[in-house]
């Protein structure tokens, strides 16, 4: 006789099974000649979007509104410093909201990449298309290139369909690798991070209303010392790092000069890259181009996971950038 538990344990093999062939490693990933190991300095450019969206008090608007007046500057003057190139995942309507800063982080080679219309992604398929097409003709319009690459959880059909190549969101893997949809269809490179290296996990304070578990301001000196630890553990590999900012965050003084200090060190080892995003992702394409798609296993309807930045009520940032479920975080 078969039990439930039997029929729930066969459920649950398919389904890491679907999962597991939908998400597809690079056999002997590689950089190029040189190299060895590749940064991307990720902004996130929500400035207040977010907080409205989640109705917070003028306080935290004017928080996040520092970000697009002051802490964008200051940070598009710290990466030019270093010749580092970032990629900027902005909202849309930033667009609207701070057109020069947009306009300077493109003429200083910076990457413009989607963040949704208002950092969120509806559910209605078609609203859905039309947050994405306009937040690409926002990007466009301001950076005279259409963007490759999104941090959100729209669908990777539509993304496609748009010609996107890569998504940088979850923490599946520690190296850049393809993730394929359940129809084996839609391919996309993802660029993976992790909290650990998101400066919302150290340094928001007093938001959404939160609790002490929220409440953070970490002394900078201690986030250098980690960062550099995981940027140590990933040389020594040959691997990759994905650093998370917020410019309402990191951009504040002290964080800036910590960054500063990080990157200065970064840079007296050999073989470390500062490439956008999108010069990652098609490195990866032109190297090692992703296997045609295959016969997927399907996973079950019950099983079916919802990632961060997915439809309406999964897409707030405070779930944390990862893909999985769980318990959300807070974060900026
Ligand atoms: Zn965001």
């Amino acid at each position: 006789m078969i039990s439930q538990l039997d029929r729930d344990l066969t459920e649950l093999q398919q389904a890491a099974g679907a999962y597991a062939a939908r998400h597809r490693r690079i056999a002997e990933f590689g950089w190029p000649p040189g190299v060895r190991i590749a940064v991307n300095f990720t902004l996130d450019f929500d400035s207040m979007l977010l907080r409205r969206l989640l109705n917070e008090p003028p306080m935290q608007l004017a928080k996040g509104e520092f970000g697009g007046r002051v802490g964008i500057w200051r940070l598009i003057e710290l990466f030019d410093s270093h010749h580092v190139k970032a990629t900027i995942f902005t909202p849309g309507r930033a667009c609207e909201l701070y057109p020069q800063a947009i306009r300077a982080a493109v003429e200083s080679g910076h990457e413009i990449a989607d963040h949704m219309w208002e950092h969120r992604v509806p559910k209605e398929a078609a609203l859905e298309e039309d947050h994405l097409a306009k937040t690409a003709a926002a990007i466009e319009k301001i950076s005279g290139r259409r963007p490759v690459g999104t941090r959100s959880g729209h669908s990777a059909s539509l993304l496609c369909k748009h010609e996107y190549i890569y998504r940088s969101e979850g923490s599946a893997d520690q190296l850049p690798h393809y993730v394929v949809d359940e129809s084996g269809n839609n391919c996309l490179v993802h660029l993976p991070f992790h909290y650990v290296i998101d400066d919302a996990m150290f340094f928001s304070f007093a938001w959404l209303g939160s609790e002490n578990a929220a409440q953070r301001i970490t002394d900078p000196e201690h986030v250098f010392d980690i960062w550099w630890a995981a940027f140590r553990q990933q040389y020594r590999e040959g691997g990759y790092l994905n650093i998370c900012m917020h410019p309402f965050v990191s951009g504040r003084a002290l964080r800036v000069a910590m960054v500063d200090r990080l990157i200065t060190r970064m840079k007296s080892l050999p073989g470390v890259w500062f490439p956008s995003c999108a010069k990652v992702a098609r490195w990866c394409l032109e190297k090692f181009p992703p296997l045609a798609p295959a016969a997927l296993p399907q996973t079950p309807e019950s099983l079916l996971g919802m990632s961060h930045h997915s439809r309406e009520g999964g897409n707030l940032e405070l779930q944390g950038h990862s893909g999985s479920s769980g318990p959300p975080l807070p974060r900026g």
